[in-house]
Order: C-alpha cells, then sequence, then structure tokens
C-alpha cells in the first residue's frame, strides 16, 4: 500500500472502496488492529507529542480526514487518493459489515447517543448485528472494555471519543477488548443518530464544509484557526525541502 508522509504521520493512500475492502479483509481473516482518520487538529497534536504520533502510525489504517490533509499532501507531492472520511468510511464499512452479518458496537458520545444511531444504523442497514452501545463518558476505561465484552464482543468497534482520547484507548486496549477493529471515529455517532447534521452535499463537494461548520458553531473557530496554520506550517517544510517531521 502507498503511503504519504505528512508532517511525520502517515497516510495510506487509498481509495474509499480500498479502505472498505481493507477493513473487511482484516475482519474476515480475523486480524486485530485500528482505523485512524487524522485532521489537520490530529496531526496538529502529533508534531506535539510523539508518543500520540507514533500510535496514529501503528494504525492499520491512517485515512486522510479533510480537505486540508489533500492540500498538504498537494503541497508536500506526497501522494494520496483523495479525501476518505471518517463518518464516511465508517457507513461505507457498516454496509459491508451487514451483507455478512457481522456485529458493531457503538462506543461514544453524550448517554442515550450511541443507542438512537445503533437504531439508525440497523434500520438503514438490514442485517447489521448490534452488539451493544456504550456512552463516551466514563471515568474508568476499564467500564469501557468490560462493556464490550459482556455481550460476547464484536467484529468492529466504533471508538468515538473525541482525539486524543480515542487513539489512545484503542492502542491501549486493543489486546483487551474482545473485538477484531476497532475505528476512531470521533463525532460521527452524533451524525448516525441525528444529532449533528453534515454539511450540504455542495458544501463537501466544494471542500468547504469546514466553513458550514463554522457558520452553524461559531465557536469552533479556535479549532478552525489549526487549518491556516497547519498549511502554513507545511509550506514552511516544502520550501525549506524537509518532508518528515
Ligand atoms: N466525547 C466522548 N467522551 C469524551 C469527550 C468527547 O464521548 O470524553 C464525544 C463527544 O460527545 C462527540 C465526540 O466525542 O460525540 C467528539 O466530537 P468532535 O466533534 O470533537 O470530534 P471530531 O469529529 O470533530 O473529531
Amino acid at each position: 500500500m502507498e503511503t504519504a508522509s505528512i508532517l511525520g504521520v502517515r497516510f495510506d493512500a487509498v481509495t474509499m472502496q480500498q479502505a472498505v475492502d481493507t477493513a473487511m479483509d482484516r475482519l474476515r481473516a480475523c486480524r486485530k488492529g485500528y482505523v485512524v482518520t487524522p485532521n489537520p487538529e490530529i496531526v496538529d497534536l502529533c508534531r506535539k507529542d510523539s508518543a500520540y504520533r507514533d500510535i496514529v502510525n501503528r494504525a492499520a489504517l491512517v485515512l486522510p480526514d479533510g480537505i486540508g490533509i489533500i492540500y498538504a499532501a498537494k503541497i508536500l507531492g506526497e501522494p494520496v487518493s483523495g479525501k476518505v472520511a471518517g463518518v464516511e468510511f465508517a457507513e461505507h464499512l457498516v454496509s459491508a459489515m451487514a451483507k455478512e452479518h457481522m456485529r458493531l458496537f457503538l462506543l461514544g458520545a453524550k448517554p442515550g447517543v450511541a443507542e438512537q444511531a445503533g437504531k439508525n444504523l440497523c434500520a438503514k442497514y438490514p442485517g447489521l448485528v448490534l452488539a451493544g452501545t456504550h456512552d463516551g463518558y466514563f471515568s474508568d476505561p476499564q467500564t469501557a472494555v468490560d462493556a464490550v465484552n459482556a455481550c460476547g464482543g464484536a467484529d468492529v468497534v466504533f471508538v468515538c471519543l473525541g482525539a486524543p482520547k480515542q487513539e489512545k484507548f484503542m492502542a491501549q486496549y486493543q489486546d483487551a477488548l474482545d473485538a477484531t477493529l476497532l475505528c476512531g471515529l470521533g463525532g460521527s455517532l452524533d451524525v448516525f443518530a441525528g444529532v449533528a447534521k453534515r454539511a450540504p452535499d455542495i458544501f463537501i463537494k466544494l471542500g468547504l464544509e469546514w466553513f458550514y461548520r463554522l457558520l452553524k458553531q461559531p465557536s469552533r473557530i479556535g479549532r478552525m484557526m489549526t487549518l491556516p496554520k497547519f498549511l502554513l506550517i507545511v509550506i514552511g517544510q516544502r520550501l525549506s525541502g524537509r518532508k518528515g517531521k
């Protein structure tokens, strides 16, 4: 698999279909691992925390979430096959899992959200088995591990705790969890539950989803400043001729 390096973070140059096929192959072979979907905020966290960067780089699949990563890859001349947004990957994976009656556990978001997300996904993708759900506001991570294991395990766990919590959780507990593939997917359960809406298609197509989110939630401005800052750092790397860190 071809990979790109963006400020020290590895990205897999895969299309959506290749990402889903890779995940399904691993599931059928019961090969444990976790999937991460870094956006510029996560790459920025990786620059500041090398232990976190190692966790991200050890993932089975690293998918470029967001237009900022695609711009960065272009600026650096690194190969990527286009955006593979976490929430879209999740839905395609669920669709493929449903055809093989695979088991999905949803972990994360506020109480009630994972249950609603599960109901909606099961209604949309008949054949999917909802192994269980648990909210993301636990004080002891072992509670979440026990919840997954007590329901008889799952093929896939969507771990939606926000970054960097979800990636650290996946790396630390993957061996203890009775599950094959863990996917760190940020606010995806809010989307599946209908609590948060994605931008209209036209914004997504134009690469302006970030702008829509900003209009809807102006308090995100602080987080959003990461994007121009991130691109400036990438341009600086390009000019200095160093692609790595
Ligand atoms: N969250 C959680 N536990 C926590 C902190 C956050 O379950 O301790 C959830 C939160 O409710 C939301 C998701 O993690 O559903 C993170 O959403 P955010 O919009 O920050 O993620 P993004 O998709 O932007 O990375």
